[in-house]
């Protein structure tokens, strides 16, 4: 049997890049054994030695992994917590866009898009339920996206998936609010990541505009977020839907 590690262990996906690489830096900086999750083995391992190399409070590990192939992803999972002991922390942000108007949606972006950004939180999660429940403790964080909350021309098939991370949270927070466990979504709104890279000038200057704050957002902003939802202190925090889109939505 594994001896348990001492550091609370946490899976992030998609952190080879963008938000997913800033939560990883941020929750290494609070501690964490972090498990980076994606599927290109080079960047993950460049992160893994970056983190290890800090000596800092954190430590890291990754596996190179589709979660969007639910056997690869779900084993995965039972890797991690044969090998540490325990898990503590999932915070399921890899995601895909595959943008178009809904009458020329093809079903294969479509199920694409579903697959990678909705199905593997639910294979995450019921993957790592029970390793929480035996620890007494759990913070997941599910990544929409304000997309996800008002809606998004040419973002059916993302705008669907993203809304459904908001009724798998709260579902979750309600079966395992009793175990210590707390699920919320986390609504980033413009990011400035690849995803967000090639999108036209006029576009980000008009979504600029509906900004409170009057910038965008970093991948920083975000971990910052996720930092406190998943600290020991947020064990009140469930079920929410938290937008951090400097003032976009309000909502
Ligand atoms: P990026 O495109 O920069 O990064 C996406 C990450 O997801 C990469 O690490 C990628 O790694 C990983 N990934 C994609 N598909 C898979 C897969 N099938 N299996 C495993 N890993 C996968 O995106 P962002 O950092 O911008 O976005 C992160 C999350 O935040 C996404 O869920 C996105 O929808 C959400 N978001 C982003 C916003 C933004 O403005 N940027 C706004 C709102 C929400 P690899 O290619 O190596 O597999």
């Amino acid at each position: 049997m594994t001896q348990a590690s001492e550091k609370r262990v946490a899976v992030v996906t998609g952190a080879s890049r963008g938000i997913g690489r800033a939560i990883a830096l941020r929750l290494a900086r609070d501690g964490r054994h972090v498990v980076l999750v994606s599927r290109s083995a080079g960047p993950l391992s460049d992160l893994a030695q970056q983190i290890e190399a800090q000596h800092g409070p954190g430590s890291a590990s990754f596996k190179a992994v589709d979660v969007g192939d639910p056997k690869e992803f779900g084993e995965a999972i039972e890797q991690v917590i044969a090998e540490r002991g325990r898990l503590d922390i999932l915070i399921n942000n890899a995601g895909i866009t595959k943008d178009g108007l809904v009458l020329r949606m093809s079903d294969e972006d479509w199920n694409a898009v579903l697959s990678t950004n909705l199905t593997s939180a639910f294979v995450g999660i019921r993957a790592a339920a029970r390793a929480m429940m035996k620890g007494r403790f759990g913070r997941i964080v599910n990544i929409s996206s304000t997309s996800g909350v008002v809606g998004n021309a040419g973002q059916a098939n993302y705008a669907a998936a993203k809304a459904g991370l908001a009724g798998l949270s709260k579902t979750i927070a309600r079966e395992l609010g009793s175990k210590g466990i707390t699920c919320n979504v986390i609504a980033p709104g413009f990011i400035e990541t690849d995803m967000t890279a090639n999108l036209p000038p006029q576009v980000k200057e008009g979504v600029l505009n509906l900004m409170a704050v009057k910038r965008l957002g970093t991948g920083d902003d975000i971990a910052a977020a996720v930092s406190y939802v998943t600290s020991d202190d947020a064990g009140f925090l469930t079920g929410q839907v938290i937008c951090v889109d400097g003032g976009m939505t309000m909502c």
